[in-house]
């Protein structure tokens, strides 16, 4: 397993771990894997996650350390990214520059 588990807000979870001993080639992709290759290790990763008691531990430490690389949790690396794009929280009108006054907006905006 790899080294970062001290991130954890749960630092005991992963001597738990199903995938704990085995080997971790499985889990991370080598270079150059692409297409069905990838697609059958991932896959079988991920049927490991599915068993393991601490999953929901697992898949919180990548999200929460953003583990560029790996299964994690069940989920791959472009799954992770997906889901962090999807709840990240929009940015505030005032945090990106634009006025939240509605006064302001019918007069920057130009009529159609
Ligand atoms: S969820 Fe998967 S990657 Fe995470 S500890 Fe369990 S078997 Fe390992």
């Amino acid at each position: 397993m790899p080294d970062q588990f001290h991130h954890s807000p749960h630092p005991n979870w992963q001597h738990r771990a199903l995938c704990r001993g085995t080997d971790t080639d499985m889990f991370f992709s080598p270079e150059g894997e692409r297409g069905n290759v990838r697609a059958r290790r991932e896959r079988a990763a991920k049927q490991i996650c599915q068993d393991c008691p601490v999953l929901a531990d697992c898949r919180a430490y990548a999200l929460t350390a953003t583990e560029s690389y790996g299964i994690w949790g069940g989920m791959s690396e472009t799954e992770r990214a997906r889901h962090t794009r999807r709840t990240r929280r929009p940015a505030r009108p005032r945090e990106c520059g634009v006025s939240t006054d509605p006064l302001t907006w019918r007069i920057r905006t130009p009529r159609a």
